[in-house]
């Protein structure tokens, strides 16, 4: 091989004190990056240094869901991130053409998320968080060896079929050897006028995932969360304003803003 050493990723130094946290999901559509978004936000809110890799090759939904308006820059070397917020990220769809659809293949992403890893002036942080492609793809196995340190999160509505499916998402965390931080439920109900509260994708999608990986990676994975479904916190990703971060008067941003404090 030609000599090209590695690109030094800060994140993985053994002196490094960045808390670095993968989300992860089954599927698409579950609320991932909602997720990560108002997580992001809530941190920030809290006064931490927080940073955030778009990875999602699928989605790239994060810099509008932050309310990032302006590109990275580039300086000598280093990509400066855009700031939201105060939460500095990187999107995968910062650096494709615009409506052009891009075939990712394992070792692209592995090096984009190299480079964003690597040549990403982020300063120091206190969280990096990363939205990863819903699934169990190869991007799992380049961020356990790019970033040995970080745990999952993993997220996944109410229903049974996505439980399963997020159920084999967070199960390479035993082949990888990295820890699951825990899962969050999403769209677990809907408030109705009533004050009831409707089931729309079932109930106990949450709590099995996180028992499941409880038995099956012997140590405690906590179900930290249940988020309501809450047209406000769409509304928020649509607008580029995180829920967590407008409102007092809303259960999911409760909820959101917890198990920001819990990480
Ligand atoms: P993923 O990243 O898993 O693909 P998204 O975060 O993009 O999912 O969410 C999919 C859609 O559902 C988005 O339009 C988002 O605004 C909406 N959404 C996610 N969670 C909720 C929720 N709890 N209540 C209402 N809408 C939600």
């Amino acid at each position: 091989r030609g000599g090209m050493a590695e690109p030094v990723i800060p994140f993985s130094q053994p002196d490094n004190l960045t808390k670095v946290y993968a989300v992860a999901s089954g599927k698409g559509g579950v609320g991932k990056s909602t997720v990560t978004a108002n997580l992001a936000a809530a941190m920030a809110a809290d006064g931490l240094k927080v940073g955030v890799v778009d990875a999602d090759v699928y989605g790239f939904s994060l810099p509008r869901m932050l309310g990032v308006e302006l590109p990275p820059t580039k300086v000598d070397d280093m990509i400066l991130p855009p700031v939201a917020g105060d939460v500095k990220v990187i999107s995968i769809g910062m650096f494709t053409e615009p409506g052009r659809a891009v075939v990712w293949r394992g070792p692209m992403l592995h090096r984009a998320l190299q480079q964003f890893l690597a040549d990403v002036f982020w300063g120091d942080l206190d969280v990096l968080l990363l939205d990863l492609p819903p699934g169990t793809g190869d991007i799992a196995i380049s961020v356990a060896q790019l970033l040995p340190n970080a745990e999952l999160l993993v997220v996944t509505t109410p229903q049974l079929a996505a439980a399963e499916v997020a159920e084999r998402a967070g199960a390479m965390a035993q082949a990888t050897q990295q820890k699951v931080a825990g899962v969050i439920e999403n769209m677990s109900w809907l408030v109705q006028q009533d004050g009831s509260r409707l089931e729309l994708f079932g109930s106990g999608g949450g709590q099995r995932v996180a028992d499941q990986l409880t038995a099956t990676l012997g140590s405690d994975v906590p179900l930290l969360g249940q988020v309501p479904i809450e047209v406000e916190l769409r509304e928020g990703g649509d607008s580029g304003s995180p829920l967590v971060t407008s409102t007092d008067h809303s259960e999911a941003a409760d909820v959101l803003r917890e198990v920001a404090h819990t990480l």
